[in-house]
Order: C-alpha cells, then sequence, then structure tokens
C-alpha cells in the first residue's frame, strides 16, 4: 500500500478524521476528509463526530480544534509548524493593549493563539470579519487584532474607525507591487484576486479580495477567465481542481526568483509522511490548559453562532 491508501486505512480503524488547509501540500490536501478555509475548518471541527482529529494546517488552527473538542485527541502532523501573524501577538503585550482600553470590543482575527483568544469578545475569519464588526454597535469602539492589513480593509469596508493591531503575515506581505504589475502586463485582460491580508496598494489592484474559500467561489464564477492569485500558492490546487479550465498564475513575491509564487514555509512543514506517523503514533498532539479554553471557547462560539 502506498501512504495514501495506509493513512486511508489507519484513519477508518481509528475514527479519525483528516482536516486540510487549502494552503496545505497536494497531496495532503487529496487524502483530507475536508479541505477549506479557517472558517470551513472551525465548522467542521465543531460537528466532527469522529474520536479523533488529524489539522492538517498551522499551530492556532489545531489549538482552535482543540478548543472546541476539549475530550478528543487532537494531532498536528508537525508541532513546529507555527505562524508568523499569530506569532506577531504575543499574550502579555496583548493583554496590556485590552486592560488600558476596558470599554473596547477585542475582535480578534482566528489567526492568533489560545491565549490572545481567551483575551477577546469575539473570533473572526477573513470570511466573515465584516459581517463581525458590523455585529458590534456603532457607538462601541473597537480593537481588531492581530492583522492590521485585514484590519485596514475592514475598517474601508465598514466605515469602523478601529484600534489595530500591528501584526502581518510574512506571506501576505512578500507580494511584490513591481513583480505583480509587470506579470499583469504580460497577461492582459487577467483578473487579480486578492486575500484581505495582502497590503493595501496589492489589494488596491485587485478586481475581487475574499478568503481562501470567497476566492475559490469567485474563480467558479468566471470560469473562463485568467486570474493571477495573490495568496499562499498551495490554494491553487483546489482552484484548479474545482474550475480545470481556467488559467491561475500565482503573484510573485519580492524575493522569489525561482517558482514565481508565495508558499508559506510554516504550512508546507507538513507532510504525508509526518501526516502517516502522528497518525499511527496518535503524536504531537495538542493541549490546551483548561484555565485558557474556558475563556478561549466563549469568543469562538460568538463567532460561529454570528457565522450561521
Ligand atoms: S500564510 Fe501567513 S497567516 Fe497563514 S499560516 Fe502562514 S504565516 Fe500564518
Amino acid at each position: 500500500m502506498d501512504l495514501h491508501q495506509k493513512i486511508t486505512e489507519l484513519k477508518k480503524q481509528k475514527n479519525a478524521v483528516i482536516l486540510a488547509h487549502y494552503y496545505q501540500v497536494p497531496e495532503i490536501q487529496e487524502v483530507a476528509d475536508y479541505v477549506g478555509d479557517s472558517l470551513g475548518l472551525s465548522q467542521k471541527a465543531a460537528e466532527t463526530d469522529a474520536e479523533m482529529i488529524v489539522f492538517a494546517g498551522v499551530h492556532f488552527m489545531a489549538e482552535t480544534a482543540k478548543i472546541l473538542n476539549p475530550d478528543k485527541k487532537v494531532l498536528l502532523p508537525d508541532l513546529m509548524a507555527g505562524c508568523s501573524l499569530a506569532d506577531s501577538c504575543p499574550p502579555d503585550a496583548f493583554s496590556t493593549l485590552v486592560e488600558a482600553h476596558p470599554d473596547h470590543v477585542v475582535i480578534t482575527y482566528v489567526n492568533c493563539s489560545a491565549e490572545v483568544k481567551a483575551l477577546s469578545d469575539i473570533i473572526c475569519t477573513s470570511s466573515n470579519a465584516e459581517k463581525i464588526v458590523n455585529s458590534v454597535p456603532k457607538d462601541v469602539p473597537i480593537i481588531f487584532a492581530p492583522d492590521k492589513n485585514l484590519g485596514k480593509y475592514i475598517q474601508k469596508k465598514t466605515g469602523r474607525k478601529m484600534l489595530l493591531w500591528d501584526g502581518a503575515c510574512i506571506v501576505h506581505e512578500a507580494f511584490s507591487m513591481d513583480k505583480l504589475l509587470k506579470l499583469y502586463k504580460e497577461h492582459p485582460g487577467s483578473k487579480i484576486i486578492a486575500h484581505p491580508e495582502s497590503e493595501s496598494h496589492i489589494l488596491e489592484t485587485a478586481t475581487y479580495i475574499g478568503s481562501t474559500a470567497g476566492m475559490i467561489d469567485y474563480v467558479k464564477k468566471h470560469p473562463a477567465e485568467k486570474f493571477i492569485v495573490a495568496t499562499e500558492a498551495g490554494i491553487l490546487h483546489k482552484m484548479q481542481q474545482e474550475v480545470p479550465q481556467a488559467v491561475l498564475i500565482p503573484a510573485p513575491a519580492e524575493e522569489d526568483n525561482t517558482c514565481a509564487c508565495s508558499e508559506c514555509a510554516f504550512m508546507k512543514m507538513n507532510t504525508l509522511q509526518k501526516l502517516y506517523d502522528c497518525l499511527l503514533h496518535e503524536t504531537p498532539q495538542i493541549e490546551v490548559s483548561e484555565e485558557i479554553r474556558k475563556k478561549a471557547i466563549l469568543p469562538i462560539e460568538r463567532m460561529l453562532e454570528l457565522s450561521k
């Protein structure tokens, strides 16, 4: 049996579910029970009746699944698969900001640690951030963390002035404007679609801005077009499967002179072999202290409720 077959057998034996993010390598997406963006993955994690969850994504995602499923084993193929955006918001410093603004509602993007979630009022993802911000009464001030680019984009969309945490994702900040415009000239008539974690000047060039799931939906509605895709390049696998006739071109990163695409090194730490090993040995497991979990689950549940 090859690894794919072995994983499929093992997950049946162990009553495990494999949840994978769009940014995972194609062979992991192929073996997963569900591939999605952060919101979809949180919803699947909340509703699964499997006994074990293997989370093919990064640490904060598996942690969110554990917060929602304290009695289940939640496994992450590589425990070192972190996130630069989550790391840009240390809990101690964030706590200081929150304590200094007791009248503010704290909306936190899901890309953060369990400790930061525990300090928040509502979690959001790029799919629902606008709706969540709009759910807060207009006269109530908001802290938005940790992604300043998503925060600026949502400020523009909602007209709400928010206190923004100064965090960012290294992948989405790496897109090169010069190379993007050069690529656009080489592909006249193409449409630029971008994830809102990208910087404002990149977003200003885009025909469509949205979450990974939103970008896939957009391409499905315009199947015969050519797209330059400004987000992590792993999304192209699912997108191309959904819309085989579309021409998909990854947006170029500043430092990238080889494959002209932008990949998240953290997401790519997970491999099919590591996925198999973690399912076989049931390690590494994600643990969250009960004290933090009890606080962190409240803003996640508020998000899930508001996203129905
Ligand atoms: S792409 Fe950016 S935000 Fe997503 S996991 Fe990687 S570092 Fe974090």
